[in-house]
C-alpha cells in the first residue's frame, strides 16, 4: 500500500504511522527522519537542508521533494509506504505525483487524522520533556509523573519546549490550514482522502486506520 498520513500537529501522526507502517509491513518514511538521516551521512542534500536550517531558513521543497524522491528508490519502498510529514504543501504533493506517474505507480489512500484544534492546544501545551533523556515524555494531565517536574524514570527536570507553549501552537495551526490542508482538497479531487477522528487510545485510532483503509483483515 502507498499511503501518505496529514493532519495537525498534535495529532498523533509519528505515532500511529510507526504502528500502520508495522501492521503494513511498509517501511515508515517520515521528514524528520530523511532529513537526520541525509545530515548525518553527510550527503550533498543533507548539507544543502544543514545550510538553511543552521541560519533558521526554511529548507526549499526542491531539496526536500529530491531526499523523498532518493527515499522512494529504495528497495523497501518499492511495493509501498507510508509517509508522514510528506507532502507538507502543494507544490511537494504535485511533484510526488509526477514521480509516482513516472514509476507508473498510484497512492492507495491519503489518511487524514482529524483532532479538535482545542485539543491540539491542549495536547502540545501540556507535554513536558525530561531533560537528561529526552525520550522521557509525560503531559500534564495525560501521563503526569508521580511528582511534578520531575522525571519519573531518571530523576531528570522536566521542561517545556518552546515551540509547545500554546502561542506557538497556534501559529503551527495557522501554517498547518495555509499550507498543508489544500493538500486535503488536492488529494480529495482525487477521491483519495479517508478522514478519521484521532480522539481516543493509540490502539483505538490505529484500529480506525486500519478499517478506513480496509486493511484491517491483514492484520
Ligand atoms: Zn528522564
Amino acid at each position: 500500500m502507498r499511503i501518505v498520513l496529514v493532519g495537525p500537529p498534535g495529532a498523533g501522526k509519528g505515532t500511529q504511522a510507526q504502528y500502520l507502517a508495522k501492521n503494513l509491513s511498509i517501511p515508515h518514511i517520515s521528514t524528520g527522519d530523511l532529513f537526520r538521516s541525509n545530515i548525518s551521512q553527510g550527503t550533498a542534500l543533507g548539507r544543502k537542508a544543514q545550510e538553511y536550517t543552521s541560519s533558521g531558513r526554511l529548507v526549499p521543497d526542491e531539496v526536500t521533494i529530491a531526499m523523498a524522491k532518493d527515499r522512494l528508490e529504495e528497495a523497501d519502498a518499492a511495493e509501498g509506504f507510508l509517509l508522514d510529514g510528506f507532502p507538507r504543501n502543494l507544490g511537494q504533493a504535485e511533484a510526488l505525483d509526477a514521480y509516482l506517474r513516472d514509476k507508473e505507480v498510484t497512492l492507495d489512500g491519503v489518511l487524514d487524522l482529524e483532532v479538535p484544534e482545542d485539543e491540539v492546544v491542549k495536547r502540545i501545551a501540556g507535554r513536558r520533556l525530561c531533560r537528561k533523556d529526552g525520550a522521557h515524555v509525560y503531559h500534564v494531565s495525560y501521563n503526569p509523573p508521580k511528582t511534578e517536574g520531575v522525571c519519573d524514570v531518571c530523576g531528570g527536570e522536566l521542561y517545556q519546549r518552546d515551540d509547545d507553549t500554546e502561542d506557538k501552537v497556534r501559529v503551527r495551526l495557522e501554517v498547518y490550514h495555509s499550507e498543508t490542508e489544500p493538500i486535503i482538497d488536492y488529494y480529495k479531487a482525487q477521491d483519495l482522502v479517508v478522514t478519521i477522528s484521532a480522539l481516543g487510545t493509540v490502539d483505538e485510532v490505529t484500529r480506525r486506520a486500519m478499517e478506513a483503509l480496509g486493511a484491517a483483515e491483514s492484520v
